[in-house]
C-alpha cells in the first residue's frame, strides 16, 4: 500500500473517528467538518481519482454509496436528506488523491454548490 494520507488512516497510523470498517471500505469523520455530519468513505486500496476507475471497481463504488446511505440512515438523516460527493482533481477542490465519498448531513445544503 502506498504511503498516502488516507492509506495511513486505513492502517491506523493516523488516528481518526471511524464509523465503519470492513475488508473493502473505511468510513471516518472528516477532520474539518462542513456539516453536523461529515463522513468520508474510502476504499482500503488506494485509487487516486474517479478517472482511474476500471469496470472492476464498479461493485466497490456501488458499495461506497450504499455504505454512505446506511450511515446516513443510522444517524437519522435518511428522510431529512443528505449529500454525497466525489471531488475530482483541482477545480473540484480535491486535495487528497485517494478516492473518498463525502457524506454531508444535518443542515440545509445549498444547490448549486459553490
Ligand atoms: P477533498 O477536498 O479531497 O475532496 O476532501 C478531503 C477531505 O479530507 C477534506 O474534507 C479534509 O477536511 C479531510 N481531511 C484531510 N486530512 C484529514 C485527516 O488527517 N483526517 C481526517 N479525518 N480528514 C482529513
Amino acid at each position: 500500500m502506498t504511503d498516502c494520507l488516507f492509506c495511513r488512516i486505513v492502517a491506523g497510523s493516523i488516528p481518526s473517528t471511524i464509523v465503519h470498517r470492513d475488508d473493502h471500505l473505511v468510513a471516518f469523520r472528516d477532520i474539518d467538518p462542513n456539516a453536523p455530519m461529515h463522513v468520508l468513505t474510502i476504499p482500503t486500496t488506494p485509487i487516486a481519482t474517479l478517472n482511474d476507475l476500471s469496470s472492476e471497481d464498479d461493485a466497490l463504488i456501488g458499495s461506497m454509496f450504499r455504505r454512505a446511505a446506511a450511515i446516513a440512515t443510522e444517524h437519522g438523516y435518511a428522510d431529512r436528506g443528505y449529500r454525497t460527493v466525489f471531488n475530482t482533481n483541482r477545480e473540484s477542490g480535491q486535495t487528497v488523491f485517494h478516492v473518498h465519498l463525502h457524506l454531508l448531513a444535518g443542515r440545509g445544503l445549498n444547490w448549486p454548490p459553490g
